[in-house]
Parts: structure tokens; C-alpha cells; sequence
């Protein structure tokens, strides 16, 4: 970047303007995904919707920065490191934390750099939340543009199934509204399209009651058990409320305080619950999954506040691990799905190594498959497969299995969710929507960002 151009956003810019050699450079260029490694030559901390149009009009196409690399970067999680680049500017939202419940009409307002973690904080206050994902130090930005899913979407759909409104920096530097009656072709493709559009400052949500206190975690079996196991939860879950989300997540069990010290290592399968209605209620509609077979060899789905597990895998989840991810949706656990995970599983090498099999119907399956640009409502599943080391030591094997289990998969596959993309080329995020949602997301794309400033994302490029 030019010394006229810092210039000129400085003088615009009432954040921190941070250059290498800067303190703060080095924490600040790093992201969630250890594996990502680089250098942009300028991190611009917004501390508003003000600096978020210098910083869009500094690098737009009439700025004097015009051409440069620009990532925005809400919670910094996303998996391929698209919210940072090298030698361009990363247009960093993280000190815009604003939020204010209003209990009287349920509905909360966040601004971009807000986790999902604080998000609950305050509406969990008022026995209330938004459907989000399950790790609390994800970005609330990033999670709802590309759909959002998480412990209560089966009851209350993905994240954008409660979004109201967003307020959006366009590339040309104008902030818009969108909503179902203001901008509906842009709030239609922001559901879903990911960052494509412009940089949204702030999200307008609706709340619903959750707990405070939910019937929620992990029942634990041994991962030989693993086979029989997704047998049985196939056919139990095509009955079970939506009151109720479950994932099936294998790995080797982690040295955490809550997990007895003669498991840590051990291969295990577990069937992680939430539910959403009242405890009495989900003891009962758990009762048949607990006694499908073998006792579990740890049960701690037991009665908490929602937070608490919502912050349960926060620990296995950590910054600065390596992640390599392979995704893609099933419509359902066939025997030959079950057949394949429960081998691949089995191949875990890593102990840091977890993939959770995601339940998905209920209420998402309950919004039209083009209400919202988000691709794959109806599928039954998605899987994250995840391989993950504490550095580069074994990264390399652990690529190789996660890729090993997604091409097994291939007879299988039916779509992918965006947000859980590596860089995988234009053929999978078209893959994500399904071709005429595409078409359509281009069509925008063109109308909203015709240069494809907003590139560094799982990029839909502007219709010819
Ligand atoms: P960032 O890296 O900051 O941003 C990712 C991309 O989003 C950017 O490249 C940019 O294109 C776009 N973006 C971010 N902020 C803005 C903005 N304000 N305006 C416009 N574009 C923006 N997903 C789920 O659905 N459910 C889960 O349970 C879940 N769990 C996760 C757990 C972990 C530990 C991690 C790492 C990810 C998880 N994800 C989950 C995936 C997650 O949704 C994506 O990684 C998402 O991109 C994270 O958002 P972020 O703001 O933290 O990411």
C-alpha cells in the first residue's frame, strides 16, 4: 500500500491503522487455522460502520488503493484463512462488539465483530438466543452469512432462519439496509452467499426462548461399538422432536477434566445432544438411545445452562492448531456411510482429530430450498470431516486420511455447506448452492460487487 494512500484512510480511519513492523502486527495477522501463514500489509480495526466505508473506499475501485487484496475479517475462523491475506488489507471488525437485546419485541442487534460466545451472554440474561454454531469463539459474522447451523437449529433453523436485517457496506463504499422489504434481492443472497456482497457492520436478529437450563452433552461409547451404534441412531432419529439436535462425533477421547483419566486416548463414538424443550421431556425421548446396547462408557448429557454447552468444545477447538477440513452433505446414514465412517474413524491417528456428523432436518427443512441462498435444507446430514495436529509434525497424514474418508464418501455425497469449504475451486461452492441458486448469486454479485472486490471468500464471481 502507498504511503499517500495510508495517508489519505488515516485521516478518515478513527481505529488502529497496524503496518508490519507495527506492535500488534504479528497477533494480528495470525488467525484461528495455525496453518495459515500470512502477511498483509495493512490491518485496518474498524470501530464502525464509518471505518468500515474508509477502509471499503480506500481500497474500492476509485481509492487510491484500488486493486489491493481486501479480506474482511469478523472471528477470524475460517477454515481455508480467507480473512486474511498477503499484501493486501485485512479490514478487521473485531473491536465492533456492540449488542443490545430488546426483550419487549425479542429481537437483538450485533454488530460484525461479536462472537458466538458473547452473542449468548447477553440474550441467555433474558432465557433467550439465536440459533448459532458450537464453539463459542467462532465470529457470529462469518457463521450467519454462510448459513449458520448449530444445537438449536433443528428447533429453530440455521442462524439466517432469524435474521431480520443486516446493515452493508457495498464495494462502492454506500452503507445499505437489507431485509425482507428493503434490498430483498441482497438480504436473499446474504443468507447464505457468504461475504460476497459487502461487509456487513451490523446483523438484526430474532430471539426465541432457549433454558436457561437444557438437557445437553455427550453420551460416550467405545468406538468398536461405532457400526451398531449409527444403525441404531438412523432409525431412532427419524422420530425424534425437533425440540432435539444431535451430531455423531468420533475420535480419541481428550485429557479434559470432565473425561475419567482411563478413557483419555481411547477411540470413542459419541451422540452429542441438545434439547431444546423441557428437561422431563428430552430424559424421555433420550431413554431409547441410552439403552440401544452397551451401557455408554461415559454419559454426560445431564441438565446445564445452555452456555455451559455451548462452550463445550471450545477446548478442542483451540487457536493456532492445524485444521485441514473435507466436507459434504448425505441425505442419510445408509450402510455403506456407516459402513465407511466407522472404518475411517478407526484410522484416527491424530489425538486432536474429531469430526462431527451433524442431524440436520427439523426446522431447517422447513424454510424453502430458494427462500434463502443457503444450499442443501434437505439433506439429512453434514459431515466435517476435520483432521488436526498441534503443528506441521503429522499434518501431512492427517490431510491424507480426512481426504481419504470424503473420497470414500463420493458415491454418497450430495452438496456442501459453504462455511465448511476449504479453497476448493468454483466447481465446489457451486456444488454448495445447486446451479440455478448460482446463477442467481452471480446475477447479484454482479449488481452489488461487479469488480469482485470482495473476492477472498468462497467467491461467487459477478454474472458476464
Ligand atoms: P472470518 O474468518 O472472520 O470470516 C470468514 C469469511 O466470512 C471472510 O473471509 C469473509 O468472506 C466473511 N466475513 C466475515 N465477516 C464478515 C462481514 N462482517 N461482512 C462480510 N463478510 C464477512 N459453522 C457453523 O455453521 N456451525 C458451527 O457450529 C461451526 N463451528 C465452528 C467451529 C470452529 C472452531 C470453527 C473454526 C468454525 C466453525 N464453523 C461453524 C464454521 C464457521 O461458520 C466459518 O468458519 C465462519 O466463516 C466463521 O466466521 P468468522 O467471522 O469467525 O470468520
Amino acid at each position: 500500500m502507498s504511503a499517500t494512500a495510508f495517508d489519505e484512510l488515516a485521516k478518515a480511519f478513527r481505529g488502529p491503522l497496524v503496518r508490519p513492523g507495527d506492535s500488534g502486527y504479528e497477533e494480528g495477522r495470525r488467525i484461528w487455522n495455525g496453518s495459515i501463514d500470512r502477511h498483509p500489509s495493512l490491518i485496518a480495526y474498524c470501530t464502525g460502520a464509518a471505518d468500515v466505508i474508509a477502509a471499503v473506499r480506500c481500497a474500492g475501485p476509485a481509492g487510491p488503493a484500488a486493486g489491493l487484496p481486501v479480506a474482511v475479517r469478523g472471528g477470524g475462523h475460517s477454515f481455508p484463512g480467507q480473512s486474511v491475506c498477503d499484501d493486501g488489507l485485512v479490514i478487521d471488525l473485531s473491536l465492533m462488539k456492540g449488542i443490545r437485546v430488546d426483550p419487549a419485541t425479542l429481537t437483538v442487534r450485533a454488530q460484525a465483530g461479536v462472537l458466538l460466545g458473547e452473542l449468548d451472554h447477553e440474550t441467555q440474561a433474558f432465557g433467550l438466543a439465536v440459533p448459532a454454531g458450537i464453539v463459542t469463539h467462532t465470529g457470529l459474522a462469518g457463521l450467519t452469512l454462510g448459513g449458520g447451523i448449530g444445537w438449536l437449529m433443528r428447533k429453530y433453523g440455521l442462524t439466517i432462519d432469524q435474521l431480520l436485517s443486516v446493515d452493508l457496506v457495498t464495494a462502492d463504499g454506500t452503507l445499505l439496509k437489507a431485509s425482507e422489504d428493503e434490498n430483498p434481492d441482497l438480504f436473499w443472497g446474504v443468507r447464505g452467499g457468504g461475504g460476497n456482497f459487502g461487509v456487513v457492520t451490523e446483523f438484526e436478529f430474532r430471539l426465541n426462548p432457549v433454558g436457561p437450563v437444557v438437557l445437553a452433552g455427550p453420551i460416550v461409547w467405545n468406538m468398536a461399538d461405532s457400526a451398531r451404534l449409527m444403525r441404531f441412531y438412523r432409525d431412532w432419529i427419524t422420530d425424534v422432536p425437533d425440540d432435539l439436535t444431535t451430531a455423531v462425533m468420533h475420535r480419541k477421547a481428550p485429557p479434559l477434566p470432565f473425561v475419567p483419566a482411563e478413557l483419555h486416548g481411547k477411540p470413542v463414538v459419541m451422540v452429542v445432544c441438545c434439547y431444546a424443550g423441557p428437561v422431563e421431556e428430552g430424559e424421555e425421548v433420550l431413554r431409547a438411545l441410552r439403552g440401544w446396547g452397551p451401557p455408554p462408557v461415559l454419559d454426560l448429557c445431564v441438565p446445564k445452562p445452555f452456555t455451559e454447552h455451548q462452550a463445550m468444545f471450545d477446548a478442542s477447538f483451540p487457536h493456532g492448531r492445524w485444521y485441514y477440513f473435507k466436507s459434504c452433505d448425505v441425505d442419510r446414514l445408509g450402510d455403506e456411510v456407516i459402513d465407511t465412517v466407522a472404518e475411517h474413524a478407526a484410522r484416527i491417528v491424530s489425538p486432536f482429530t474429531a469430526f462431527p456428523i451433524f442431524q440436520l432436518g427439523g426446522a431447517i427443512s422447513g424454510v424453502g430450498e430458494d427462500e434463502t441462498a443457503f444450499g442443501g435444507r434437505g439433506a439429512g446430514h453434514t459431515i466435517n470431516i476435520n483432521g488436526t495436529c498441534e503443528g506441521p509434525e503429522g499434518f501431512e497424514q492427517e490431510r491424507e486420511w480426512a481426504r481419504g474418508l470424503w473420497s470414500a464418501l463420493a458415491p454418497h455425497r450430495t452438496g456442501v455447506y459453504s462455511n465448511f469449504l476449504m479453497e476448493e475451486g468454483e466447481e465446489r461452492v457451486r456444488e454448495a448452492y445447486g446451479p440455478e441458486k448460482y446463477r442467481r448469486l452471480r446475477e447479484l454479485k454482479r449488481r452489488y460487487d461487479p469488480g469482485n472486490l470482495f473476492r477472498l471468500n468462497q467467491n461467487i464471481p459477478p454474472a458476464a
